[in-house]
């Protein structure tokens, strides 16, 4: 097979102190490919400027200048988010495999070399799995970690320790582009395409320079898409509760009527409390019967392919 055309694609969001460093160690690891005949000659950089408010543009202008055809670059009008500027770069780019990295340096880009070797194996998802969290906060452990078991009990494909470091190839990009939503979760979207998929180990390193465009309020409202991105579960959870809460009530039903009966209540208390349980059990259930619908109805909003050929002969 010749060899593939690589783009690596580079989210950046106000990282005009992490991205000098970044570039030059990219271009070497890009040169590096070429040289070795694995990727193709006019493989590239691409850079996606997530409305940055610092001078990431400008220092990507005098790149381009500098670097010329190994270089490119996409400025967004605004800030869309770490997610929309990963799909951005994905979707414009053209190219046989693309692999994503953030702007930090968190990730060792030599480990591309690796993905890229097992493209050639014929893989066509390679994930970056990350080998410890060390340098993480004890706190961000723990959250990663609780993430994890809820997305597993709640059904949804994701890698453990797997961030947005990755390789995959155009089939799965041809994937992508079919899967309309605006709600993005793409760790949970590019398992969900299949195809013949590894991972490769890395250790993460703490960030070249700058700081994090994640903290915690970002990094919560970014689970929370993952878990209503991919599961209506939360709604099942409602049905059920409704369900349970409904069967309790018809027990206190028949509890209150035969107290009435044995006539040890005051007059007009089984006409108060009565409608108090049914009406309790019914409304919980009923609403948790709404929920199973809208759950059907976003899933379908979100238009994504019924099925994904991998190959035809
Ligand atoms: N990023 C982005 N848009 C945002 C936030 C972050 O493009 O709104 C980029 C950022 O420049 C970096 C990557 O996403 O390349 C990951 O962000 P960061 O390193 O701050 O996250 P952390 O590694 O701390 O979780
Ligand atoms: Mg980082």
């Amino acid at each position: 097979m010749d060899a593939p055309h690589l783009a690596v694609i580079v989210p950046c969001y106000n990282e005009e102190e992490a991205l000098p460093h970044t570039a030059t160690k990219l271009i070497e690891v890009l040169k590096d490919l070429i040289s070795e005949n694995l990727v193709r000659g006019d493989s590239y950089l691409l850079f996606v400027d997530d409305g940055s408010t610092d001078s990431t543009w400008e220092f990507l202008r005098s790149l381009k200048k500098r670097e010329g055809e190994r270089i490119r670059a996409i400025k967004l009008s605004r800030n869309f988010g770490h997610q929309s500027a990963l799909l951005c770069g994905l979707l414009e780019a053209e190219y046989d495999i693309a692999v994503t990295i953030d702007a930090d340096l968190q990730d060792p880009p030599e480990v591309i070399v690796e993905m890229v070797r097992k493209f050639h194996e014929g893989y066509r998802v390679v994930y970056g799995v990350r080998k410890d969290r060390s340098v993480d906060s004890p706190l961000k452990r723990f959250s990663a970690e609780a993430f994890y078991w809820l997305m597993e009990k709640l059904g949804t494909r994701v890698i453990r320790n797997h961030a947005d470091y990755r390789l995959i190839s155009k089939e799965v990009t041809d994937v992508l582009r079919k899967m309309e939503e605006v709600n993005l979760f793409l760790r949970g979207m590019i398992p969900y395409t299949g195809f013949p998929w590894t991972v490769v180990e890395y250790e993460r390193k703490r960030r070249v320079a700058g700081e994090t465009k994640y903290p915690l309020r970002k990094m919560i409202s970014f689970a929370w898409e993952g878990i209503t991105s991919f599961s209506t579960v939360p709604l099942r959870i409602i049905t059920v509760t409704g369900f349970v809460i409904f069967i309790i009530s018809l027990i206190m039903t028949i509890w209150a009527v035969a107290v009435k009966l044995s006539g040890k209540s005051i007059a007009g208390w089984l006409s108060v409390v009565l409608p108090m349980y049914i009406l309790g059990g019914l409304n919980l259930f009923f609403l948790g019967i709404l929920g199973e619908y809208i759950g059907k109805i976003y899933m379908e909003t979100k238009k994504r392919p019924r099925y994904i050929v991998e190959e035809r002969i």
